[in-house]
């Protein structure tokens, strides 16, 4: 679905991403950990268009994302995302917030859409919030909100950034939940988080980033009982 070959990526002259090969095939959940700084968002940015890259090969639907002349509205209606902090816009409502994208930038049935919009609302038990505005949802309930707007927009690949990083610890499992739920029904994803347990329970594959390059890509089964090097090793360790 979507093949990363030589990713580069230099702020100035330092080098954040150097080298990363990955492939990401239909209904694959990658999880990607790492050490602070090691390039983590960085390389979700590049997928989405949100950093530009001084080399390499994002191949996605017979194109290039690595080249210039990208349109990354149109490829951001099928690589989603989902950020630490939400940003919902604050002067809208739920609904509004999830139905800007599937309305402005698709143009769908109003109709159509607003079905949609309900049901995943439904499905992560906000449906009687559609009104409210953000700043009368708690942090977990943002998020969830957050991840019904990416997935309005029916994506092929929705990226998660550190998405319960910024929640109080009772309300990240209701967000890992609807993750963990995605997946069950085979949604592609690639998943940054800090949280292990997760890691090991939503992840098909794991890839160990660190300084830059990938240092190791196992399955979650080996990756968190037997790493194959001492630096993924020593990660672990810090969070066990
Ligand atoms: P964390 O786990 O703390 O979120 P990360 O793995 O997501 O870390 P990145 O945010 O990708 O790390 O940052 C990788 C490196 O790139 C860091 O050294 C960071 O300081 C640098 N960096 C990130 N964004 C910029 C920017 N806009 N300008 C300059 N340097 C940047
Ligand atoms: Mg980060």
């Amino acid at each position: 679905l979507l093949e990363v070959q030589q990713l580069q990526k230099s702020f100035g002259d330092r080098i954040v991403l150097n080298g990363i090969d990955l492939q990401v095939g239909k209904g694959e959940v990658i999880v990607i950990l790492g050490p602070s700084g090691c390039g983590k968002s960085t390389f979700l940015r590049c997928l989405n268009g949100l950093e530009s890259v001084q080399g390499g090969v994002i191949q996605y639907r017979g194109q290039n994302l690595a080249e210039g002349n990208v349109d990354w509205p149109e490829v951001r209606q099928h690589i989603g995302m989902v950020f630490q902090n939400y940003d919902l816009f604050p002067h809208m409502t739920v609904i509004d917030n999830i139905l800007l994208g599937p309305l402005q930038v698709q143009k769908r049935d109003k109709n159509e859409a607003l079905q949609q919009a309900e049901q995943l609302l439904d499905r992560v038990g906000l449906l009687d919030r559609k009104d409210a505005y953000p700043r009368q949802l708690s942090g977990g309930q943002k998020q969830r909100i957050a991840i019904v707007r990416a997935l309005c927009m029916n994506p092929d690949i929705i990226l998660f950034d550190e998405v319960t990083a910024s929640l109080d610890p009772e309300m990240v499992r209701e967000v890992l939940d609807v993750i963990l739920g995605l997946a069950n029904q085979g949604m592609t994803m690639i998943i940054v988080t800090h949280e292990m347990g997760f890691a090991k329970s939503v992840g098909d594959r794991i890839v160990f980033i660190d300084q830059g390059k990938i240092c190791e890509i196992a399955t979650a089964q080996q990756f968190f009982t037997a790493p194959a090097t001492e630096r993924a090793q020593h990660f672990l360790d810090i969070f066990q």
